[in-house]
């Protein structure tokens, strides 16, 4: 069974997401447990502080290297870990190739920042990753650490009941999905293409396909380009 440890500053965050919907189910299913570890739990300080002022001056906490060595340490400990890996905005964009490759390993570490961010000595020293999701700033880690853990788990064979869905969600193939639509076939005016409807399995392909590249090419230029280089 795959395992995650999210270590975090304020693990009330964490609460909701991960115990719903697909992550939730396959933590049922004993395909992936899930650890949120509360920074405060492993400090040494008699008021169980986990921040600091910053060196040299400036506005905002940094969170203290002690809790999170002795947090990760522990951690190592006892098993051995595939990945540290630490959200930051300046770490590199978390694509659908990473949690494709992350969603094969068996255990891994996600460490939340907050404030300004946590000290620089625990970058150098324990983390192996360093993944934004996006150009822009959050307040901290946790919404990051819950959008990577999400696009994770939901690749572990099983999580999804139909295997073939996860792989054509957009950007699987360098594509973004094209339209799709469910019942009723007539709503307000407006009906679902004849062929969705045709029951011919060839020409539904076809048509998606077209769709898939069509969004791609007006939506993602950059996107496209790279689909044209490679097909
Ligand atoms: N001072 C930092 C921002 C700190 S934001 C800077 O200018 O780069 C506080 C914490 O939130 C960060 O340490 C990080 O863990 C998290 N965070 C904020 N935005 C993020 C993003 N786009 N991707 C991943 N993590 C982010």
């Amino acid at each position: 069974m795959m395992r995650i440890d999210i270590i975090s500053g304020v693990p009330a965050l964490l609460d909701g997401p991960l115990n719903h919907s697909i992550v939730g189910r396959a933590k049922e299913k004993e395909l992936v447990e899930i650890f949120v570890h509360d920074l405060r739990d492993y400090s040494e300080d008699k008021h169980k502080k986990i921040d600091d002022y910053p060196y040299g001056g400036g506005a905002g906490m940094v969170l203290s290297p002690q809790p999170i060595f002795s947090c990760i340490e522990k951690l190592k400990s006892e098993r051995s870990y595939d990945e540290v890996i630490f959200t930051s905005p300046d770490g590199n964009r978390f694509e659908q190739t990473d949690a494709n490759a992350l969603s094969l390993k068996k255990n891994l570490i996600i460490l939340c920042g907050h404030y300004k961010g946590v000290d620089q000595r625990v970058r150098d020293e324990l983390v192996t990753l360093e993944y934004s999701i996006g150009d822009y700033v959050l307040s901290g880690g946790e919404l990051p650490a819950m959008v990577m853990t999400d696009a994770i788990v939901r690749l572990i064979p099983g999580a999804i009941g139909d295997a073939e869905s996860a792989l054509s969600d957009s950007f699987q193939n360098e594509l973004l999905e094209g339209p799709i639509y469910t019942r009723p076939v007539e709503f307000k005016g407006m009906s679902v293409p004849e062929v969705l409807r045709s029951g011919d399995h060839k020409k539904v392909k076809k048509w998606r396909e077209e769709q898939s590249i069509k969004q791609t090419k007006e939506r993602r230029p950059d996107l496209y380009k790279k689909f044209k280089k490679n097909n």
